[in-house]
C-alpha cells in the first residue's frame, strides 16, 4: 500500500494518531460545554424569584429568608373579596362582642379570608364561632381565639413573630398582616406543605413555613418579638423562652396536671425575667414531639 492509499485509509500510526486525538479533545469539549450549559440551566431554576419567597421548609435550606427581600402580603387573590360580609359580621358578633379592640387585629380579621384555609366540606362552617377539622386529627382555631390571642402578643409593624404549630396558616396569615414576618413551624408535614402553598397562593410573601419539631423554636432566626404556640403542652419548651427577645411576649396553651388547659401569657423584662399569667382556660390539640418527652 502506497503512503497515499494508507493516508486515505486512515492507516497511517501518524495521522491515526492524531485523528483519535482530535475525537478526544471534540469528546472533552462536548462534556466540557454539556456541564457548563447544565449548571447555568441549574442556577437559574434554582434562584428564588418574588413569586417564591414566602414557602421554606427545613429540607430546602438553600432557600435562606436571611437573603430574601421580605415583602408585605399583597391582597391580589379574588379570595380576598368574597365573603366580606360574613367576616364582617364575624368581628361584629364573636370577637368585637367579647371585647376584643386592637384596631390591627379587628381589621386583619375582616381581611384574611379564612375560607381559604378550610376544607371544601366545611366552607359552610368557615365563619362559625368554633374550630374545625383541617386533616390529621388537627384543628383550624375559633376566630375569636385566633383574634385574643393575636390581641395578646401585642404585634408592632416590625415584629419578627414565631408560631409553633402552623395547621392550615390562618393564625399565621392573621400575625403577617400586622406583623413584618412571621416564621411558622409545622410537625405534620403534609399540613406544612399545604399550609405554605396556600399562603403563597394568597400572597403571604411575609410568611415562613417549615416542617420539624417547634420544640426547638427556629434558632437561626432568633431572637423573635413575640412567640405563638397553637398545640398545649405540659411545660413551656426552653427553647422557645430562651428564643424571646427581652422585652417580649408569648403566649401558648398549657396543659395542667388535672388535664386543664389555660393560655399563658409570658413576657420577658428587659433585665430576662419571665412573668407569667393565666389569661383563659381553653382546649387545643396537644403539642407532639420533643415536649412529650419526660424532661
Ligand atoms: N394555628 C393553626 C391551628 C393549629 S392546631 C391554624 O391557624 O390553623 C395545632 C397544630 O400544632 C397542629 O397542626 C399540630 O400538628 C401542630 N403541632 C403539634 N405539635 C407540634 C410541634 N411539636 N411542633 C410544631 N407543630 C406542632
Amino acid at each position: 500500500m502506497n503512503e497515499k492509499n494508507r493516508l486515505l485509509r486512515g492507516t497511517c500510526p501518524e495521522r491515526g494518531r492524531r485523528t483519535r486525538n482530535d475525537i478526544r479533545v471534540v469528546l472533552f469539549l462536548a462534556c466540557l460545554l454539556f456541564v457548563v450549559v447544565f449548571m447555568a440551566i441549574s442556577t437559574i431554576v434554582k434562584m428564588p424569584n418574588d413569586s417564591e419567597i414566602g414557602v421554606i421548609f427545613a429540607a430546602e435550606k438553600k432557600q435562606d429568608p436571611n437573603e430574601i427581600k421580605v415583602l408585605p402580603p399583597d391582597h391580589n387573590h379574588p379570595a380576598f373579596s368574597e365573603r366580606i360580609e360574613e367576616r364582617a359580621k364575624m368581628v361584629r358578633q364573636q370577637i368585637q362582642q367579647r371585647d376584643v379592640k386592637d384596631p390591627n387585629v379587628l381589621a386583619a380579621m375582616r381581611v384574611v379570608p379564612r375560607h381559604a384555609f378550610v376544607r371544601a366540606g366545611e366552607q359552610r362552617a368557615a365563619y362559625a364561632d368554633w374550630p374545625l377539622p383541617i386533616g390529621h386529627s388537627q384543628t383550624i382555631s375559633q376566630p375569636y381565639i385566633v383574634a385574643f390571642m393575636t390581641e395578646a402578643l401585642k404585634l408592632d409593624p416590625n415584629d419578627k413573630v414565631l408560631e409553633i404549630g402552623t395547621g392550615s396558616g390562618y393564625q399565621a396569615a392573621v400575625c403577617a398582616e400586622i406583623a413584618k414576618e412571621v416564621y411558622t413551624i409545622e410537625i405534620v408535614e403534609p399540613l406544612a406543605k399545604s399550609a405554605a402553598e396556600k399562603l403563597k397562593e394568597l400572597g403571604y410573601h411575609n410568611v415562613f413555613v417549615r416542617a420539624g419539631d417547634g420544640f426547638f423554636g427556629w434558632p437561626k432566626k432568633a431572637p423573635f418579638d413575640t412567640i405563638i404556640g397553637t398545640a398545649a403542652a405540659g411545660r413551656i419548651p426552653q427553647p422557645l423562652i430562651d428564643q424571646l427577645k427581652p422585652g417580649g411576649r408569648m403566649i401558648l396553651p398549657v396543659e395542667g396536671r388535672l388535664g386543664f388547659q389555660y393560655l399563658v401569657l409570658i413576657t420577658k423584662d428587659q433585665k430576662g425575667y419571665l412573668h407569667k399569667q393565666n389569661v383563659m382556660p381553653v382546649r387545643f390539640v396537644p403539642m407532639t414531639g420533643e415536649v412529650e418527652k419526660t424532661p
